[in-house]
């Protein structure tokens, strides 16, 4: 769905979509939309301002990607409320005018307006955890004989006096 600042002039859009899986691509190829993504919600122009354009909802989604521990795929819930702002690049909003800290999330959009699947695919980019883990007790993959140690447990850890070991065991407790 394209939003056009045209039409916003005269009322903000409301939005109600269902996207199938993979619909969302990502620059990432190994970040998947993994089930259909439902988005609701509106967006408006933002009083007084020139061509600022605010879209806020709700969204929920499943993505897939690596887990950074063990590299194998994994799945993240997004579901969340969004607002992200627009603003148009050639409208002379420039460097003079910089953003407030906490203010919430600022792009750009060029031309007539924005597609609502890009704006979706930014905040979904935001939504998901810094770290992305397939489980919070994911043990990774082993440093010495790189196997995925959820699934095998390998012997390389477990000499004696290896501290790394012990802090991991007391952090356990
Ligand atoms: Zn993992
Ligand atoms: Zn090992």
């Amino acid at each position: 769905m394209f939003i056009h600042v045209r039409d916003l002039e005269l009322k903000p859009a409301h939005f109600d979509v269902e996207l199938p899986p993979g619909t969302i691509e990502f620059l990432d190829p190994k970040l998947k939309q993994a089930a259909p993504l439902h988005a609701s919600g509106q967006a408006e122009l933002v009083m007084g301002s020139l061509g600022e354009i605010r879209v806020k909802g709700q969204v929920q989604v499943r993505l897939q990607a690596d887990c950074d521990r063990c590299l194998e795929p994994a799945e993240f819930p997004v579901d969340s409320s969004f607002e992200l702002y627009y603003r148009p690049v050639e409208e002379g909003y420039g460097e003079e005018k910089t953003l407030d800290a906490g203010e919430a999330e600022m792009g750009f959009y060029e031309g007539d307006g924005l597609e609502l699947n890009d704006v979706l695919r930014e905040f979904v980019l935001l939504a998901l955890p810094m770290q992305k883990l397939c489980n919070e007790n994911c043990k990774g993959i082993c440093p010495v004989c790189g196997q995925n140690r959820n699934q095998n447990e390998c012997r390389c850890q477990t000499t004696a006096g290896d501290d790394r070991w012990a802090a991991l065991k007391e952090l356990r407790k």
